[in-house]
């Protein structure tokens, strides 16, 4: 069996799922979690979780999606606090809201290896969003938005290599790649149905901050 060795495999260990937290290795056969977790990610991966207080169960799952949308405490809370003051199902929103994160969506396309060279390259200001520049990795995008790359953008090496092996990848459906014009669109509204696939248990989040 492979070892989880370095810390971040070690934390993909500790919440009991894949949170392809170290690029390309995540999704070939050196990951050790693919050992474990044949599904490749998401709800049914909780196979090796041990028995827990609820506390420590709702704290796991905040903590967990705060390491999937490599977040901040601060970061998370406010996102939330934002959310909490919108119609509709707060967790729901929250994981929505999360979603479309310019750097979580740039990720998801596959455009980057890992969610902090995505950015990274926001903030070098590479991506355009409806044509236009953005340098805010925290830009919440809507359905229809574009993404797109500068001309000095589209020559990142790392950025054609991540392209070039997308199709390895899963691209989450409400997500389009196009990937000869190394394009990327938000192509629908984010369902329940999608939120479920992301492999977090939105309630636990809400629970936690609730208290
Ligand atoms: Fe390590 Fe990535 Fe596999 Fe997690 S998903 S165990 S970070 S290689």
């Amino acid at each position: 069996m492979s070892k989880y060795t370095g810390p971040k495999c070690k934390l993909c260990k500790k919440y009991g799922e894949k949170l392809y937290l170290k690029g390309d290795r995540c999704w070939s056969d050196k990951c050790p979690a693919a050992k474990e977790t044949p599904s490749g990610g998401g709800s049914g991966t909780k196979t090796f979780r041990k028995q827990k207080s609820e506390y420590a169960i709702h704290l796991q799952e905040k903590q967990k999606s705060r390491i999937l949308f490599g977040l901040g405490e601060k970061q998370l809370r406010k996102v939330f606090n934002d959310v909490s003051r919108k119609k509709g199902i707060k967790g729901e929103n929250l994981l929505s809201a999360l979603s479309r994160r310019l750097d979580n969506v740039i990720y998801r396309l596959t455009m980057t290896s890992s969610l902090p060279q995505a950015r990274q390259i926001v903030g070098h200001r590479f991506v355009k969003v409806n044509g236009r520049v953005c340098n805010f990795p925290s830009r919440e995008l809507k359905t229809g938005d574009k993404i797109s790359f500068t001309e000095k953008g589209k020559k990142i090496d790392s950025v054609k290599k991540s392209l070039e092996h997308s199709g390895s990848k899963n691209i989450p459906d409400w997500l389009k790649l196009e990937k000869d014009t190394m394009t990327g669109t938000i192509d629908r509204d984010i369902t329940s149905e999608d939120l479920i696939q992301a492999g977090i248990d939105q309630r636990l989040i809400v629970e936690f901050y609730s208290r």
